[in-house]
């Protein structure tokens, strides 16, 4: 068959080759650096970890980053197989020693017959007679091909930062608090959950909570990231709250339009409020609530909020530099551009969001197009897989409107049947996510049976 071309030689464009020749179809690998570099890499290795060493949690029956590990080994990965033999010992993380692992990936492809490495950028368009093209070239795309992209589809389509406001399960909110209601009712509704959740503020809270929020440790802009325009609209919440203490309470937290059921003869002073933020329902993000504060002054200051004060993360809030495509609107299930289909996408350029989700999503665009070049196209795994519940996010299960990047997290997957009355503990939910998700993840990877003859 003719070649795959994938351009990028990060964590996903080095899993996707490496899948693609593993299904027996050739596969042009095409990495700009060392000829042109990037603001974070600092080798030309392919497959860098331009940061941490971690692939976070190798826990594969109660975290779900643990259960994107599984699936990765599953799938015979060379991400995740490279990882293991240069694993660093850190608790139930699994960290790495970079430099080696980096050097392994790279000599591992570039030994593989199917495997060719160019280096070089390309920059603009992939030529017209690269029939299939897989783009994987992560939040630091190099403004040309950005440039290219956006042509193609339109100025919305690719976002240069992110603006990550606080996402949060919903079961952990207390709705003896909060309240289902939309500002000036437009017939949204609690069943249907389409109407925003509140949580009110008497004048105390707020001031209290402003305090929090102005004595709150931030983390830097680098000093690439601070050069990176971005939107009054985006601003972080604690920079707001620096320019006069009222700005919050007339900005995302007005309190207009908006009456407390549990305490309708109280107005409140200020409103938080949170929005759904996947199809299922299961997450709901604070409005307008971006910002910089480190990690751990985060869960303090947002277990302030009435309502939020048991909240359990799925993900906390950021701004960082990162090049990503509005996919739920611009992709299709099999990760192709709707207006290119030659063009597929993969890794944190789809937005998903770390080095594993990339790697895995890079994993499964390579798997889908090495199937259509065979010839036989094959369905993605299904959302209860922690790599379908990803692939489903970013595909359709976001709103386009709000689209942030995103880790994996339980919140993306489907509720298992038996605990929709949360009769079982936490432990025991996430082991039955872990063991249902692999037994479908082994289905969707045992090859389909042979008719007998
Ligand atoms: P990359 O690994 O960046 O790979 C993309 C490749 O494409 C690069 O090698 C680049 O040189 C190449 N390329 C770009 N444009 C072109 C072109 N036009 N032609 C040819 N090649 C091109 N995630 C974590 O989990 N932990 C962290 O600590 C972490 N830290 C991060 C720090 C920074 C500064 C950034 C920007 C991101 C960080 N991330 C982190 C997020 C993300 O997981 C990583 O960026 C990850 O490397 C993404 O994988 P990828 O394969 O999508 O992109």
């Amino acid at each position: 068959p003719d070649p795959i071309h994938v351009v990028g030689g990060g964590l996903a464009g080095a899993e996707a080759a490496w899948q693609i020749a593993g299904m027996g179809v050739p596969v042009i690998l095409h990495e700009m650096r060392p000829e042109v570099a990037t603001f974070a890499h600092k080798t030309e290795a392919l497959a860098e970890l331009v940061c941490s060493n971690s692939f976070r949690s190798d826990d594969d029956e109660q975290n779900a980053v643990g259960l994107l590990h599984w699936e990765m080994r599953a799938a015979g990965g060379l991400i995740m197989s490279t990882a293991d033999r240069h694993s660093l010992p850190a608790g139930s993380a699994l960290a790495i020693d970079r430099e080696p692992f980096s050097a392994e990936v790279t000599a591992t492809l570039a030994a593989h017959p199917l495997v060719t490495i160019e280096r070089g950028e390309i920059a603009g368009l992939p030529p017209a007679e690269w029939s299939s093209v897989i783009i994987a070239t992560g939040p630091l795309t190099s403004p040309a091909l950005a440039d290219a992209i956006r042509q193609l589809t339109d100025e919305s389509a690719l976002a240069f930062f992110d603006a990550i406001a606080p996402i949060i399960h919903f079961e952990s909110i207390n709705l003896s608090k909060a309240w289902f209601q939309s500002r000036y009712d437009k017939g949204e509704t609690e069943a249907d959950r389409t109407a925003y959740l509140n949580c009110p503020m008497d004048r105390a809270e707020y001031e209290a909570f402003i305090d929090a929020l102005l004595a709150a440790e931030t983390t830097e802009f680098k000093d690439w990231e601070r050069d990176t325009p971005y939107f009054e609209g985006c601003l972080p919440i604690e920079v707001m709250a620096e320019r006069g203490r009222e700005t919050l309470r007339h900005g995302p937290m007005k309190p207009v339009g908006l009456t407390n059921p549990h305490a309708p003869e109280r107005k409140p002073y200020a409103v938080v409020q949170l929005r759904r933020d996947n199809a299922l329902g299961t997450l709901y993000n604070i409005v307008g609530f971006q910002t910089k504060m480190k990690y751990g002054a985060q869960t303090d200051v947002f277990r302030l909020i009435p309502g939020l004060e048991t909240a359990a993360f799925a993900r906390l809030g950021g701004i960082h530099r990162n090049t990503f495509l509005n996919s739920p609107r611009l992709l299709d299930g099999q990760m192709r551009l709707r207006a290119d289909p030659r063009l597929r996408f993969a890794g944190q350029v789809t937005g998903v969001e770390g080095y594993v989700e990339s790697a895995a999503m890079g994993l499964l665009a390579g798997r889908l197009a090495a199937a259509e070049r065979l010839g036989r196209e094959v369905a993605p795994p299904p959302e209860t897989t922690a790599t379908g519940a990803l692939l489903r996010h970013i595909t359709g299960g976001a709103d386009a409107k709000t689209f942030q990047p995103m880790n994996v997290n339980f919140g993306l997957f489907p509720p298992l049947d038996d605990v929709r009355g949360g009769r079982r503990g936490r432990r025991d939910r996430y082991k039955g996510y872990t063991d249902r998700a692999k037994a479908d993840f082994g289905a969707w990877l045992a090859p389909a049976p042979v008719a007998a003859e």
